[in-house]
């Protein structure tokens, strides 16, 4: 640290994301990306827009938000467009946070939620999952501050009901509630429809996963008009041209072939169980992810071994050093073939490990 940065942020410790390899072409699966590329609609519309980056990006997005409207069954002005879901969740705590009252999530959860309390000099409690990794949702009724919970949660892949989150939100009306989405398109249920019942919540939506842009840096927020105008007062703080041109017409091309990337979803959910089954034979433990990764331990190799010794064999996938889940992995589902090579690199680690 130089001498010259502000003492508020002597002991931030910053978000560190997964490794994006530079060398090696690895088979990836550990920053939960799509396998499958962009359609057509979506590069064309990149080529198109390419020629124009002469010109600043329209800052309300319009056609975008438009077409999200459509697709989400949603008011226009109920959604904001942003540069990734990060910075929606960003904007969320800013707008939000005040000194006096904690941001409330789970204690295993997306890593980024501790950071953008600490950036925005917001306090924070984390709450415990319970034994099996879910979310006792009980534990967040009166949380006595503004909520942030990944439905369905990260690393775990396990969601919580409309019924369970209905709860949350009608038991801290003088907060926001805010339902981080970056995974639901792969089986959980979607917040979006209580946005009009429920003045506190706040739906954030990612373009990385389902919709095969991780690349592009597109995201969005969906609740109610007050709530969005909110968050814009902070995007034109700060950023008022956040989502560039190319990025705008990729996603407005992304949702008008919903189909495509809907029936992409179907495939990764199908692989998902396949790869599961396969996994459970060879003695792996599992959570029931509703997401497109899956989280396994198997009792006879540790996380880290595994982790390292897939590696070195050319498959990459997710470990965290933390002590709770040290045993785990986390594992983007890919395409089968993609799996296959995974499933038959483990089994022969497994073999000279036991
Ligand atoms: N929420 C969760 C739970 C995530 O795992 C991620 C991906 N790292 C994000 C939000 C942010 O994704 P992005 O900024 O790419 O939209």
């Amino acid at each position: 640290m130089s001498r010259f940065m502000s003492g508020r942020f002597a002991s931030l410790e910053s978000y560190v994301p997964g490794e994006q390899p530079k060398t090696m072409q690895y088979v990836k699966l550990n920053t939960n990306e799509s396998p499958f590329a962009p359609s057509q609609g979506v590069l064309d519309a990149i080529a198109e827009q390419s020629g124009l980056l002469q010109l600043y990006s329209d800052p309300d997005a319009t056609n975008l938000v438009r077409q999200a409207a459509q697709v989400f069954g949603v008011k226009e002005s109920q959604i904001l467009m942003t540069n990734g879901s990060d910075e929606i969740l960003n904007f969320a705590f800013m707008a939000f946070g005040d000194g006096e009252h904690p941001f409330v999530f789970p204690s295993l959860s997306y890593g980024f939620y501790p950071v953008f309390a600490k950036v925005n000099s917001i306090p924070y409690r984390e709450i415990p999952l319970i034994e099996d990794f879910s979310i006792n949702p009980a534990d967040y009724h009166h949380a006595g501050g503004n909520i942030v919970i990944a439905n369905p949660n990260a690393p775990t892949g396990l969601t919580l009901s409309l019924k369970e989150i209905e709860g949350i939100l009608q038991t801290n009306p003088d907060h926001v509630v805010v339902i981080d989405e970056a995974y639901v398109d792969f089986g959980g249920e979607t917040a979006i429809p209580l946005v009009d019942k429920y003045e506190n919540l706040i739906v954030t939506r990612t373009f990385s996963k389902s919709y095969s842009m991780a690349g592009a840096r597109l995201g969005f927020g969906i609740a109610n008009e007050a709530l969005i105008a909110d968050m814009n007062t902070i995007k034109f703080s700060t950023n008022p041209y956040n989502v560039n041109r190319m990025t705008m017409a990729a996603g407005t091309a992304a949702l008008t072939e919903n189909d495509y990337y809907m029936n992409n979803c179907r495939t990764i959910v199908a692989v998902r169980e396949w790869t599961k089954q396969e996994l459970a034979q060879m003695g792996f433990t599992m959570t029931d992810s509703k997401a497109n990764f899956i989280f396994a331990r198997h009792p006879k190799v540790d996380g880290e071994t595994l982790y390292k010794k897939l590696k070195e064999r050319g498959i990459l996938v997710r470990h965290f050093s933390r002590e709770d889940i040290k045993d785990y992995n986390r594992i983007t589902v890919g395409t089968k073939q993609q799996m296959e090579a995974f499933l038959a690199q483990t089994k022969a680690i497994l073999q000279e490990e036991q």
